[in-house]
């Protein structure tokens, strides 16, 4: 197995001088080195053969002993040096100081093609950044890792990717509910891989230590490999590349709010520096079409993370790396120029992706009404997300709605209550219909155009909370089918696919309120 490393990070940046696995406060440096746990039984349950190939490995690679050895922490790869970065974070709007990949060990970064890939293994084992906890991750949470990264490539999401999906062999200890019943799991050790795990809150950690040098260290390296049209070390310059990770954010949540994604956690060091979705945990997918929704029961009461909120937390977010960045430019006026254009950007970027969702190719002064109201709609019918887009793109534009309720036929399998459509609710929808296909008229596209256009931005098929469960379930029987059949379908989430039409469907009765489905706490 032959990988082209080409370590930047850890060669560009400082270390650590101390190299043992001895949980500390690390100051001025970016990384400590570190070596993976060996696992005592590892076995290789899934990989994507995309990601291999996009690192330049072949299907032989993939069933060597050595691929199981390196992907699994067994052994360290010929030429790397593992280790794990520092960075801090706010954690539910409260500085949380020191935070670091407690359990993300970076092994190598590899280039393949002209690209860039850093190859980091999650759940491999304690670095200084564990605090108190072991540096290891379960397989249900895995699990979600795996695909749900591969899944939101696909749908076309920013996101970092997974490589390959390890069981250690090892029992690993958590109290799933934080209910006091900790109970033994099956560990696992996934494999990440993006162009760079740098977080907001790994230049929040060196502003905070008022660490002005290695805050500019930090940022020159970013800059420099990353955003490499951004010219020199100027004020001008770190403003700009401000304002590119702001638009990278924004353009990432509005892929969520257009895919019903809920990312469950935005703390700032779960922001990557390139707007890539990043570090799945307790995340969900809207089923039913609720703004207030979030599937994180950590956050249950203050729901800061909530569906809806998600462009607000990215922007209060933003303001958290722009403080970080004041150093370096030592004025906060064009932070706040940026920041106030920004927000009126992320408005513009929201209707223009509704507009798709909905069929309009041109922009019409009625557009955000007939989106404000269909958000209403949506959120007083029990309505599911993805059959209704989905099935929106089935409406005839001559439909007619007087007197007759065939735009109804279209919908009706989204709606989780059908009998609760009557009455003024039934008015309001009409009523909306109405003006929808009048709207429609001013396009000029046939049905079949109008049809292919918003397949494409409206997924068929999304990895639902309780689709994941299923696949876990049965994967704690060591039974990974389900694993890889979800796998294969959410490569093509825009294709029909009648093969998988059993997976277009509401979310069952059974998973409503459901430990995993619905509920899902940080304890990963
Ligand atoms: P998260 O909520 O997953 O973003 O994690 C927040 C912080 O806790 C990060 O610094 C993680 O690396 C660390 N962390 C989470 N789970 C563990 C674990 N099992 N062992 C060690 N560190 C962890
Ligand atoms: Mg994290």
């Amino acid at each position: 197995m032959k990988l082209n490393i080409n370590n930047t990070f850890s060669k560009e940046l400082p270390a650590d001088p101390k190299r043992d696995n001895s949980r500390r406060q690390v100051i001025g440096a970016a990384f400590s080195y570190v070596t993976p746990r060996v696992p005592s039984a590892p076995v290789l349950v899934h990989v994507s053969e995309e990601m291999l190939q996009a690192i330049g490995l072949s299907e032989d690679d993939k069933k060597s002993e050595a691929f199981l050895r390196v992907f699994s922490g067994a052994e360290v790869l010929e030429g790397a040096e593992p280790y794990a970065m520092c960075y801090g974070g706010h954690q539910f709007g409260h500085w949380a100081g020191q935070l670091g990949d407690g359990r993300a060990i970076n092994l190598a970064e590899v280039v393949h093609n002209d690209q860039r890939w850093a190859l980091q293994l999650k759940g491999a084992g304690e670095t200084p950044y564990s605090r108190s906890a072991d540096g290891l991750a379960v397989l249900r949470s895995s699990i979600r890792e795996h695909l749900c990264s591969e899944a939101m490539h696909h749908l076309g999401v920013p996101t970092t990717r997974s490589l390959s999906l390890v069981l250690t062999g090892d029992e690993v200890l958590r109290d799933m509910l934080y209910d006091g019943n900790p109970a033994y799991e099956k560990g696992a050790v996934v494999c990440r891989v993006a162009p760079s795990f740098i977080r907001f809150g790994s230049f929040q950690i060196f502003a905070a230590r008022r660490d002005t040098e290695n805050l500019k260290k930090l940022t020159d390296y970013t800059i420099r490999h990353f955003f490499p049209h951004i010219k020199g070390g100027t004020s001008d310059a770190y403003v700009q590349f401000f304002a590119e990770v702001a638009e990278r954010t924004f353009d990432m949540i509005v892929h969520w709010q257009r895919v019903g994604f809920v990312h469950g956690v935005m703390n700032t060091d779960n922001m990557s520096i390139l707007g890539l979705t990043i570090d799945y945990g307790p995340y969900g997918w809207l089923e039913d079409y609720d703004p207030d929704w979030t599937p994180n029961t950590t956050d249950a009461q203050g729901r800061r993370y909530r569906f809806g909120h998600q462009a607000n937390v990215a922007l209060w977010n933003l303001v958290q790396l722009a403080n970080a960045l004041v150093p370096l430019v030592q004025e906060t006026q064009p932070f706040e120029e940026v920041m106030e254009k920004i927000s009126e950007g992320y408005h513009l970027k929201y209707m223009a992706m509704m507009r798709q969702k909905l069929g309009f190719q041109t922009e019409k002064r009625e557009d955000p009404e007939i989106v404000d109201t269909l958000e209403q709609m949506l959120k007083a019918t029990e309505t599911d997300m993805t059959l209704f887009f989905r099935n929106l793109a089935n409406l005839a534009n001559d439909t007619n709605t007087e007197g007759n309720d065939a735009f109804l036929e279209v919908i009706m399998e989204a709606f989780y209550q059908p009998q609760a459509l009557k009455g003024e609710l039934l008015e309001n929808w009409r009523s909306w219909f109405n003006r929808y296909l009048q709207r429609l008229q001013e396009e000029d596209l046939s049905d079949e155009e109008r049809r292919e256009q918003m397949n494409k931005v409206n997924p068929k098929y999304v990895l639902r909370n309780y689709m994941a469960q299923l696949a876990i379930d049965k994967a704690d029987k060591d039974d990974f089918s389900l694993v890889d059949e979800l796998y294969q379908m959410l490569k093509n989430p825009y294709a029909e696919q009648p093969e998988y039409q059993q997976w277009f469907a509401k979310r069952p009765d059974w998973a409503r309120d459901k430990v995993g489905c619905s509920m899902l706490s940080c304890s990963s």
